[in-house]
């Protein structure tokens, strides 16, 4: 169980993420969630409520689901449908996933749709995640019901799941995490994209580099994940410190 203080600060770290994706312009608005369980089996956690513009979101505004309890309606407070679902599932077959982020940035979401959608690794950031991405291409339409259970299920034991036609959802034990994950997945998006765009044929890196770069991402020697968002959160203190509020 968690103590207040450190939900407090997870609070904290969603909204700085929240409004951080909205200026890299990773965002749709009001749509697509994070979420952070707050109890051991995931059956209670914080997301955001529906409609809250993801520039303005404050520590205050997430909400707490208690799958247990009957939820409250997106007009008064309560998450967006998709959100308690599939966040939900996430959450309680996967106790791994503390933090679950969901969002459909333009270069992720242009490489999910195409026929195969592996992220090659041609540089250091696609090599990040080579090998280490589920890739699911059985989109069965908004995720509710089935399609949440569905996708839980397709995270296996990866911590990053590309939704064809959909977008994709990255998991971690922080949102540190969590975010740093999507932040370099939509980077590695783009630059595949961009080479794809160039139609030339691309130069893809053997097996044994790729795999030792990913292996060097995931033993960097410092903090790299915890950096981004504490330097994030500065960031933010200066420029719109009510996000803590
Ligand atoms: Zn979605
Ligand atoms: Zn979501």
């Amino acid at each position: 169980m968690m103590t207040d203080s450190e939900i407090q600060t997870a609070r904290e770290d969603l909204a700085a993420a929240f409004r951080w994706s909205a200026r890299l312009n990773m965002h749709e608005a009001v749509s697509n969630h994070f979420s952070f369980a707050i109890n051991d089996d995931g059956t209670q956690f914080l997301v955001n409520p529906a409609g809250i513009h993801f520039s303005r979101v404050k520590a205050s505004d997430l909400v707490v689901v208690d799958l247990d309890q009957s939820l409250p309606a997106p007009a008064q407070g309560g998450p967006d449908p998709t959100a308690a679902a599939i966040h939900g599932a996430m959450h309680r077959n996967n106790p791994q996933a503390r933090c679950v982020i969901h969002l459909h940035p333009k270069y992720v979401t242009a490489l999910s749709t195409l026929e195969n959608p592996t992220i090659l690794p041609i540089d250091q950031n696609t090599a990040r995640f080579y090998n280490r991405v589920s890739y699911d291409i059985d989109f069965g339409g908004m995720g509710l019901g089935d399609e949440a259970e569905r996708l839980s299920a397709q995270l296996g034991n990866r911590s990053i799941v590309l939704m064809g036609a959909h977008g994709a959802m990255t998991v971690g034990q922080r949102v540190a995490d969590a975010f740093d994950d999507f932040y370099y997945l939509e980077r590695a998006a783009e630059t595949l994209m961009t080479a794809y765009a160039s139609g030339q044929k691309l130069r893809v890196l053997s097996h044994d580099v790729a795999e030792t770069t990913a292996q060097q991402w995931a033993e960097y020697g410092f903090d790299l994940r915890g950096a981004h968002l504490s330097e994030i959160k500065s960031i933010l203190d200066v420029e719109e410190p009510e996000f803590r509020h």
